[in-house]
């Protein structure tokens, strides 16, 4: 492991501080996803990005990441209003690409698909597992009904709300803590005169109308849309997590609520490290379908002919913590040093197929792109300052490119350079190699099943039991199950019954 800090800006306590996790060594990291009405968009994948090069600038540092990032699909209110406000799946069927649903449920599962198919085409690392909020009803409900009993939540004839006067640190994350401010102040509070206080949130919404509904204890209806992380978060990670993350409209009143939620639940601290990214804008202004600047992944990708690692390349360009404004030079721009990062690997292979003469100048060029990567490294952990990062990398291509010609030294070099800065930025091949759940199980290279087997038998090694029961669930998933016999551990698909 190494012995780097890793320092990032956590919007806990206002300041850039190291990011310990709890076991040294081994993140437990959660990410707010999105909701799968519509296709993601790239200010979302903004934010997922950030998610993605703590993972990766962590994994560059030895640790483990246990990475969770959930799918939100259950269309939630825009306010806990009593009738105002709009659901957003049901906003979804209802508009004119919703129209080709037959209900509500499709829509979900076919925008979580496109999700996750974004996601690979900007090469995110896949998250160990990406929850839904609706297989987790039955902890949402559990969790109401802990709240009630414990005296921070009460039922009223229209739901189940948090009692925000219960827990004194409310607004500790947001800095929101005049309740009363809360209710004039410009949010989308809420007027539901059944409620005992007007800043109290909703745990549960009673509802038999609506399109998504379950049973509780109170009655048809569907959680708040807040109690979906609580208990994903903690369901995979456990009580305390090290590292929270999202966009910065989640800081309040989403993350906010969050915190309420699990630590009077569990009265322990929830996070122990936030981090939040500035939104994207694109041309300078916001977002939105009507001025036209409004962009899809599959926008750019398929309707541009866009590179995806160069759409990549201009979401990362910025630094999180600084609103970022895309625009089509930055794109063109970051196709421009995608290429050259193509260049390099291709000169690279080749060199090591066929060497140049012994370089004398060997040892400087291999030190110089050790150097670089080192600095590249440095500049993630400075609180992911992406843009020295890039900076330093692309220096790391001139090296390579100015060369007339590598000898075998300079070749590996080379390719190992390049291996690591897309181990750490994901910008020069796509390298996704882990097979979706939602794969057919034929289609699991073999390899890869047997590359989980070893990580597995040395985690067992290790004693490190969660992360070898980690790896045969992560394998029971995709259909392959194991058999431990004396001679070593075998597998075999399962049998479907369809
Ligand atoms: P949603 O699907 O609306 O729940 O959003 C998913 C994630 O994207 C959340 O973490 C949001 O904070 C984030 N997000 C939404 N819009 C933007 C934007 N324009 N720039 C960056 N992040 C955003
Ligand atoms: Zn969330």
């Amino acid at each position: 492991m190494s012995h780097r800090s890793f320092r990032l800006y956590d919007t806990m306590t206002r300041q850039v501080k190291e990011l310990v996790p709890a076991t040294p060594g081994h993140l437990k990291f959660y990410s707010c996803g999105p909701t799968v009405y519509s296709y993601a968009h790239i200010g979302n994948f903004r934010t997922f990005l950030t998610a993605d090069l703590i993972v990766r600038t962590a994994e560059a540092l030895g640790w483990n990441v246990d990475y969770v990032s959930n799918i939100t699909d259950v269309g939630h209110l825009t306010s806990d209003d009593q009738d105002g406000g709009e659901d957003r799946m049901e906003k979804g069927l209802k508009s004119k690409e919703g129209e080709r649903f037959a209900n509500v449920w499709d829509l979900a599962e076919f925008y979580a698909d496109c999700f996750k198919e974004d996601w690979d085409r900007l090469n995110l690392r896949r998250p160990l597992v990406w929850p839904k909020a609706t297989q987790h009803m039955r902890e949402q409900i559990a969790a109401a009904e802990k709240l009630i009993e414990t005296g921070h939540a009460y039922e009223t004839p229209t739901g189940v709300y948090y009692r925000v006067g219960s827990f004194a640190g409310y607004g500790k994350l947001s800095g929101n803590t005049d309740r009363e401010e809360l209710i004039t102040g410009a949010r989308d509070v809420v007027r539901d005169d059944n409620k005992e206080h007007p800043s109290d949130f909703a745990l549960w919404k009673k509802d038999e109308k609506h399109l998504m509904q379950w049973y509780s204890p109170w009655g048809w209806g569907f959680p708040g849309w807040h109690l979906e992380c609580s208990v994903m978060a903690m369901a995979y990670l456990g009580e305390t997590l090290d590292l929270h993350a999202g966009g910065e409209d989640l800081i309040f009143p989403h993350h906010e609520c969050e915190i309420a939620q699990s630590e009077a639940l569990t009265g322990k601290p929830f996070a122990r490290h936030w981090i939040h990214t500035r939104f994207l804008q694109v041309d300078g202004q916001k977002m939105s379908k009507s001025l036209g600047n409004f962009f899809t992944v599959r926008d750019l990708v398929d309707g541009k002919g866009a590179d995806p690692l160069a759409v990549r390349y201009a979401l990362i360009s910025q630094n999180y913590g600084v609103p970022h404004n895309f625009t089509m030079d930055l794109l063109r721009d970051a196709t421009q040093k995608i290429e050259r990062y193509r260049q390099c690997d291709e000169k690279a292979r080749k060199a090591i197929a066929q060497p140049g003469e012994p370089n004398a100048a060997a040892d400087v060029f291999v030190e110089s792109l050790r150097d670089l990567y080192d600095e590249v490294l440095d500049a993630m952990c400075d609180n992911l300052n992406t843009s020295v990062a890039l900076a330093k990398a692309l220096e790391g291509t001139r090296v390579i490119l100015r060369e007339s010609s590598l000898d075998l030294p300079m070749a590996e070099a080379a390719l190992q350079f390049l291996g690591d800065i897309n181990d750490l930025l994901g910008i020069v091949s796509l390298d996704r190699n882990v097979p979706s759940a939602s794969d057919t199980t034929s289609s699991v290279p073999e390899a890869w099943i047997e590359q989980k087997i070893q990580e597995r038998a040395e985690a067992k090694a290790a004693k490190d039991f969660a992360r070898a029961d980690h790896v045969r669930d992560e394998l029971a998933a995709l259909g392959i199950e194991l058999r431990d016999t004396p001679e070593g551990t075998t597998w075999k698909h399962r049998a479907t019954i369809l």
